[in-house]
């Protein structure tokens, strides 16, 4: 960690197979896996304290309030991993997705959503906006998002990744095939009219 001074903080660490910069919860993730499969790893973490952007804070003295900065719905943790690296932990939905405050003509109002959006969300949009138009819009919108979430989720989590990190890798090989396989064929029809016509 960076205030364990400059002079430990430049000695390499020599006894170790990959070295992760940053110990959030992606570089810790990465950690436990490569350590279950018998890799020795190093983390280095700039700030006195591991977890990046997930790190809760108590930020307002004498409320007994955890907020966390950026990873504060845990939305994004596959359980995959939390089965994978036996987790302890348990995670609880809630009833509300969102609160926007909003001032109207100087008083104090606000957008809920709840995390099913249902009777509350849609009265909040209209006494918002004037009209049922806007929710159903965003509830149009939502409903495509969601959807799309879902797929791309399914797809990153499974054997999506495998197939568009080979993709991704192969698809030089690929085209010097084609390339290959095309051009030699444009080479044999050259020279055999080439040799048609010397004959
Ligand atoms: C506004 C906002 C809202 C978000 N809301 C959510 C949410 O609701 N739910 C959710 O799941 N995700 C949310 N995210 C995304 C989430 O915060 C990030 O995806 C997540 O924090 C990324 O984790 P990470 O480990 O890659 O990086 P970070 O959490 O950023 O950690 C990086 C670590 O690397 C360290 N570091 C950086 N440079 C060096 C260096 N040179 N040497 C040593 N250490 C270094 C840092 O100090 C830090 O500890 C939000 C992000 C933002 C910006």
């Amino acid at each position: 960690m960076a205030d364990s001074g400059d002079e430990q903080a430049r000695t390499a660490p020599t006894n170790t197979d990959v070295v992760i910069v940053g110990a959030g919860h992606n570089g810790l993730v990465a950690a436990a896996y490569l350590a279950r499969y018998g890799t020795k790893v190093t983390v280095l973490e700039r700030l006195d304290h591991i977890g990046g952007a997930a790190v809760s804070e108590r930020p307002f003295p004498g409320v007994d309030a955890n907020l966390s900065r950026y990873s504060y719905l845990v939305s994004l943790l596959p359980y995959a991993i939390v089965r994978d690296l036996e987790l302890d932990i348990e995670l609880r939905s809630r009833p509300v997705a969102s609160y926007t405050p909003v001032l109207r003509s100087g008083k104090p109002d606000g957008l809920l959503v709840e995390r099913r959006p249902g009777p509350r969300t849609a009265e909040s949009f209209r006494r918002l906006t004037g009209s049922d138009r806007e929710w159903r819009a965003w509830k149009e919108f939502y409903g495509r998002i969601e959807r799309a979430a879902r797929d791309a989720g399914s797809f990153l989590a499974g054997a999506g990744a495998v197939v568009l990190f080979a993709l991704i890798v192969l698809s030089p090989l690929i085209v010097l095939a084609v390339a290959w396989i095309f051009g030699s064929r444009a080479y044999r029809r050259r020279e055999e009219r080439r040799l048609l016509s010397a004959a």
